[in-house]
């Protein structure tokens, strides 16, 4: 048996066997390591769990305790963890090249080839990208991007972008003021001016009295009620997720994307499709752009991209605005240090190999997909349960106080109770991670997860309910 650095002191079996001194590590956490999105003293308090293996679908944790993923990491472990074709091709590319830039007229094969294999994979109007480190940061390039293509074109009014409540792009200044998080907003004094937010195609949330397709009708109309608000010549470009991830897996109906698709192009506003969680195999086909038949001018990527294994980002540029960029814009004054890093798009290339080659994107849209789905459905009998939602391997049910015949004479738990993370607790207790958001837990497995997996973690996920509904009684 190895033992890690900070001294061992607690039995644990991790598959590695390490041992782990859980204490010292949660200690020097609290006295060092700020978190994202983290409430800093509250978790000095608890301490944090420390993630110290990965095989599979499953985490290990500094104690020995095993638990299911349902998260894939942060939506992004899409060929699930432990593969060693990807580091290996990763250990390969350090030796060779670990780093060069893609300024000043350089370039590198491993972005080379990463570029043609997402066109390759993309809908066909893309045929450029541009790449970045995150999906944040890909998010301000089609800020900039945007703005210098109007500029180009002679119309530099046409500055402002329309979002939607309750989005999420990112968490630059850029990239939380395109989101519609409101906590995100009250802190920074964001959004930045020129960037304005409609509601969200949620019809649990705004539907009532309508039939699905009326709301998504509906919803999409606040776009064109906003263009005309603003004025469609001070608009450059429409932001949106295929359905919304972060803000808690919320699929449109299905009149909304032919809608928003058609008011873009009667005011001639650009379209950009974030794709971060979307894309690379999670709703059974390469992005969620073929799901829901959008075409799009620009499309957000990043997480999927290398499975997480190493960080990437970047926009696929449509052939409307790259061949205004390339043949009128001279210099793009835009770019990061990691833009095409070597390592990380060897990293690419080899999980998009994979996710080819094992078929992994047919097996869900085909037959794991279809099965998490009934997965979901049958917990439709839990007590808690009052609506399910999922798409691919994308999940989520929404907790409920009391059950009702029509949705919309459900009855809710109060906010402040926060249903939800009492239930995601019950969830990390017993070895499973799904994510709360309000009161729907959701869940975006590594597309790899078996039909057995499947039924193990719905188990898991029914023992939790029960633990919860106890909890509330
Ligand atoms: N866009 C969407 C739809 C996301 O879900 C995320 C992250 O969750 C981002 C952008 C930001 O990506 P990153 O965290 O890599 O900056």
């Amino acid at each position: 048996m190895k033992s890690n650095t900070l001294a061992a002191l607690a039995v644990v079996s991790t598959p590695q066997q390490v041992h782990y001194n859980t204490e010292a590590i949660q200690a020097m956490d609290t006295a060092h390591y700020l978190h994202p999105f983290t409430n800093f003293k509250a978790l000095a308090n608890r301490g944090a769990q420390v993630i110290v293996e990965a095989q599979d679908i499953y985490l290990w944790d500094s104690q020995g305790k095993r638990i299911l993923d349902g998260m894939a990491g942060l939506w992004c472990v899409n060929v699930g963890y432990g593969r060693k074709s990807i580091s290996d091709a990763v250990y390969t590319q350090m030796q060779q090249l670990p780093f060069y830039n893609s300024f000043f007229n350089t370039t590198n094969i491993p972005a080379v080839e990463l570029a043609k294999a997402l066109v390759e994979i993309s809908p066909p109007q893309f045929k450029h990208v541009f790449f970045t480190g995150s999906g944040s940061e890909a998010n301000d390039t089609n800020l900039r991007m945007v703005r210098r293509y109007w500029d180009l074109l002679g119309y530099s009014e046409r500055h402002v972008i329309i979002s939607r409540h309750n989005a999420y792009h990112g968490s630059t200044v850029a990239g939380a003021s395109l989101g519609g998080m409101s906590a995100m907003h009250a802190q920074g004094s964001l959004p930045i001016p020129g960037i304005v937010h409609i509601g969200q195609p949620y019809y649990l949330e705004g539907g009532k009295g309508l039939t699905q397709d009326e709301f998504g009708l509906k919803a999409a109309s606040w776009l064109e009620d906003k263009i005309l608000e603003v004025g469609a010549d001070q608009v450059a470009a429409f932001i949106a997720e295929p359905l919304q991830g972060a803000g808690g897996v919320i699929i449109p109906p299905a009149t909304y994307w032919p809608e928003i698709q058609r008011i873009c192009s009667k005011y001639d506003i650009l379209l950009i499709v974030d794709e971060v969680i979307c894309g690379f195999g999670r709703v059974g086909c390469w992005f969620g752009s073929e799901h829901f038949e959008i075409k799009a001018d620009l499309m957000t990527f990043a997480k999927g991209v290398t499975s997480g294994y190493l960080p990437l980002g970047g926009v696929m540029v449509g052939d409307k605005v790259a061949q205004v960029l390339i043949e009128k814009g001279g210099d793009f004054n835009h770019g990061f240090t990691y833009s095409g890093h070597p390592v990380a798009c060897a990293a690419a290339l080899e999980n998009i190999r994979i996710l080819r080659e094992e078929k992994i994107i047919e097996q869900v849209r085909d037959e794991t997909g279809p099965y998490l789905k009934q997965g979901f459905d049958s917990l439709l009998d839990h007590p808690l349960v009052g609506m399910v939602d999922t798409c691919g391997f994308l999940a989520a049910l929404v907790l409920v106080k009391e059950k009702a015949e029509n949705i919309f004479d459900m009855q809710m738990f109060p906010k402040d109770l926060g249903v939800g993370q009492i239930c995601r607790d019950h969830m990390f207790k017993h070895g499973m991670i799904m994510r709360a958001v309000g009161n729907r837990m959701i869940v975006s497995p590594p597309l790899t997860m078996t039909i057995a997996q499947i039924d193990e973690m719905i188990a898991l996920i029914r023992f939790c309910l029960d633990e919860t509904l106890a909890d509330l009684q």
